[in-house]
């Protein structure tokens, strides 16, 4: 039998794709095909870590573009991540899938606080974990959350679900003749400034070996098939 091509991934997905067809907000039965896509991941016997944006709710920068203090902002948005985590965890539990949730911002009444190794009990148990509040700190995205989170709980891999589906040389939605890479280097993602994640996210992860493979979460089934490597998909490596 030929070896699984990975054993532990984390899964990060923007805020926005919890908004499916709305501007706005969460839409609950949108959460509930994405959660069908994390258990069909979950189910071929890969360890699944999940972090979640919070755009679809709030972003620190728009809030300081609008005259707030940024780190207040950032907190804000922080806690926006939180309640998309919850309406994830919501999602899978129905799926039958058992999750856990840990957050940067402590929170005892909600969900557990970050502690590494009862999260790496939770994935020897088969549970789901859901990093929330990123780093827990301002001036940092969920980018950044999720690069730290993979490093900390060895991942084999970053999958980034966006609603594109891979890396390209310039914006596809402005450019027809846009090329989109097969592979890319962190290197040429950082010098080019290419859109994958920000910054301190993809040199955590080039620091760290660890890839990044981004794909579109907007098609259904996309998620198990990169996961077998196949469909389509940029690797960041
Ligand atoms: N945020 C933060 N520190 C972190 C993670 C997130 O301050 O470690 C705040 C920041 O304001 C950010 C917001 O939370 O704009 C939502 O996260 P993000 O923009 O990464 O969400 P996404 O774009 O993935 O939906």
């Amino acid at each position: 039998m030929a070896t699984p091509r990975y054993k532990r991934v984390l899964l990060k997905l923007s805020g926005e794709v919890l908004m499916g067809g709305q501007q706005f907000g969460i839409d609950p039965s949108f959460v509930a095909e994405l959660a069908k896509e994390v258990k069909a991941a979950k189910d071929t016997g890969l360890e699944v870590c999940l972090v979640i944006g919070g755009g679809n709710i709030f972003r620190g920068m728009a809030g300081a573009a609008q005259g707030m203090d940024r780190a207040q902002a950032d907190y804000m948005g922080m806690l926006a991540t939180v309640m998309n985590a919850l309406a994830m965890q919501s999602a899978l539990e129905q799926l039958g899938v058992q999750t856990r949730v840990q957050s940067a911002i402590e929170m005892d009444q909600v969900c557990e606080p970050v502690i590494r190794r009862r999260a790496e009990r939770h994935l020897e148990k088969g549970r789901v974990v859901i990093f929330a509040a990123g780093v827990g700190a301002p001036y940092f995205t969920t980018d950044s959350g999720a690069a730290l989170r993979a490093a900390e709980m060895k991942c084999d891999a970053l999958f980034k679900g966006t609603s594109v589906d891979g890396v390209y040389d310039s914006d596809p939605k402005k450019n027809p003749d846009a090329k989109r890479f097969d592979t890319v280097t962190y290197d040429k993602v950082l010098a080019d400034n290419l859109k994958v994640m920000d910054a301190s996210a993809v040199a955590l992860c080039r620091d760290n070996g660890i890839p990044i493979v981004v794909f579109s979460i907007r098609e259904q089934g996309n998620l198990a098939k990169v996961l077998k490597g196949e469909g389509v998909q940029t690797i960041v490596q």
